[in-house]
């Protein structure tokens, strides 16, 4: 049971914004009807919308200061996004929600309800998904699967950025600078009491998704990568098969050569460089994967720059 009680509870919404114009004011109605009676604060993080989200922003700012609004240099994309809010919000609880109304504010009552049970993650369950075509139901599934032979932190399936965090929990993402984010997986490697709860995910309100195939797959490798060294070893393994292969076939071609068949063996020779040559590269590629990844943390970059800040009193923790 947490101490806190809802009426001295301050609740961080954190809501990565990226050309949402339509969506934001709806949203807005939705969550302040939800949000009413808590002691809020809504964070926009404008990560580079190029349409009129900013302004309508800095609109509903004017009239209610619960309102903020970081905007970001550039498009820096989903999960930087949302790392920039969280690392600005001032709440015992932070509440992670997509623009478009996908995840419905309606249930923040319940996420609530849980943390005060005592729980420092709420993660939602989508027990439907509407208005998303197969392939992406077929490969966020088999997605989670992988992951989840592959990984040693247990990643929930069906579930996406939109949860409830405590503040242990905030303050943990806080001193987790990894460049390659995944936060969901992040999140669960944490630990601490997780629950889930499930709900019906809407399709957007209105515009279209800002995850392209590729962008879906970059997130994709990224957790598989720095959640699991086992394509690492993989190689190792891919190794020793061929090596024992190659023994075996050496013995062979011993036998071959004392018998005196000398001639015949083309074939076998052309598959057995291709076969080793193609499961060289493939071993080079996984150790360039992780390579390239140190690289990328090696540089020590932010991971987000912040262009303007609206709404906030006091310096935080960037
Ligand atoms: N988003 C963002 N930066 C991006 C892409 C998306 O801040 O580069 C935001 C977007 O505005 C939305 C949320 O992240 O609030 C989820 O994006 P989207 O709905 O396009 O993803 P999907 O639900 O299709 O996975
Ligand atoms: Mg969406």
């Amino acid at each position: 049971m947490n101490k806190i009680s809802y009426k001295s509870l301050y609740i961080s919404i954190v809501i990565p914004v990226f050309n949402e114009e339509t969506n934001i004011p709806v949203l807005y109605h939705r969550l302040n009807s939800v949000l009413e009676s808590y002691r809020h604060e809504i964070i926009f993080v404008n990560d580079g919308a190029t349409d009129s989200s900013a302004t309508i922003i800095e609109n509903l700012y004017r009239k209610d200061k619960s309102v903020k609004l970081i905007s970001l240099s550039r498009n820096f994309g989903h999960q930087m996004a949302i790392t920039c809010g969280l690392d600005n919000t001032n709440g015992d609880v932070a509440i992670i929600m997509d623009a478009d109304l996908q995840d419905p504010p309606e249930l923040i009552p319940e996420m609530l309800k849980k943390w005060r049970d005592g729980f420092d993650v709420v993660y939602t369950v989508r027990r439907v998904r509407i208005g998303e075509n197969r392939f992406k139901l077929i490969s966020a599934n088999l997605f989670y699967q992988i992951i989840n032979i592959l990984s040693s932190t247990k990643i929930p399936k069906n579930v996406g950025d939109f949860r409830l965090i405590s503040k242990r929990v905030i303050e943990t993402l806080r001193t987790t600078r990894e460049y390659q984010r995944f936060l969901r997986g992040m999140v669960s490697w944490i630990g601490f009491k997780q629950i889930g709860i499930e709900y019906k995910r809407e399709k957007r309100y209105a515009g279209q998704s800002k995850y392209s195939t590729t962008e879906m797959s970059k997130l994709g490798l990224n957790a598989l990568f720095s959640f699991s060294l086992l394509p690492l070893r993989m190689v190792t393994v891919l190794g020793i098969l061929s090596a024992t292969c190659g023994v075996a076939y050496l013995i062979y071609a011993l036998i071959v050569t004392l018998r005196g068949d000398t001639v015949r063996g083309w074939s076998s020779l052309v598959v057995l460089i291709l076969f080793l040559g193609s499961v060289q590269l493939i071993s080079l590629g996984i150790i360039g994967e992780y390579l390239g990844r140190i690289y990328e943390e090696g540089k020590h970059r932010p991971l987000y720059i912040v262009d303007s800040k609206l709404g906030f009193t006091k310096y935080k923790f960037t």
